[in-house]
């Protein structure tokens, strides 16, 4: 706050207290040092500072994904809160399917740094397009055990981005990959309703 020169010295107190209590977090703790918080409060404490630009949009980049299952629905029940709340939109970035599915709407699926395919929740895990897309969906666990589930094979490793394959980066490991994969990276592929993919298949 005062970096940016965003009020007076003399408010910023009251500000910080109001962003904690926003969060979830009382006035009480704003002497503490950062390990003294768990880390559910110290999760909190970075959604508060984010909080202090009043953001149209944060980027929230695997903010769940160090905390114990308990204290990330907390987390998201809380992030929920804050949007409708505050009209906020988020940038929500995570390897945890289970946690996609429940908290987002729309959906970018990326291999190696790249946009593979794009489109609602339902349609990403309903009626996923692209091969990663469908390879990732069956390989996320469904928690009820009458399920009986497939899980799929992918061969190969993960590729260095900083080397990626040439043509298609997932071509090396795609059980659909025609010739056309090796030689040229898919153009990216509008299909209506905002929804995209960019495969060989679909052109
Ligand atoms: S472009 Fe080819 S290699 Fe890439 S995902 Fe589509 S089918 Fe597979």
């Amino acid at each position: 706050m005062r970096v940016h020169k965003l009020c007076e010295n003399d408010e910023i107190r009251d500000i910080v207290v109001d962003l904690l209590e926003n969060v979830g977090l009382s006035a009480g703790v704003i002497n503490k040092y950062p390990h003294e918080f768990s880390g559910g409060q110290r999760q909190r404490v970075g959604i508060a500072r984010a909080l202090l630009f009043n953001p149209e949009l944060i980027v929230a980049d695997e903010a769940v994904s160090a905390l114990d299952v308990s204290i990330q629905m907390q987390i998201l029940q809380l992030l929920q809160d804050l949007k409708e709340r505050l009209s906020l939109s988020y940038l929500f970035i995570s390897h945890d399917l289970a946690v996609v599915r429940y908290f987002c709407q729309r959906v970018a699926i990326m291999y190696l740094g790249k946009f593979v395919e794009l489109g609602t929740v339902n349609q990403i895990f309903d009626e996923p397009l692209h091969p990663y897309t469908l390879t990732l969906r069956n390989a996320s666990p469904i928690p009820d055990p009458s399920v009986k589930q497939a899980f799929a094979q992918l061969k190969g490793e993960v590729p260095s981005p900083i080397s990626p394959p040439r043509g298609c980066h997932f071509h090396p490991r795609c059980a659909k990959a025609k010739d056309i994969c090796s030689r040229e990276y898919p153009k990216w592929i509008e299909l209506g309703e905002g929804r995209g993919v960019a495969c060989h298949l679909y052109s």
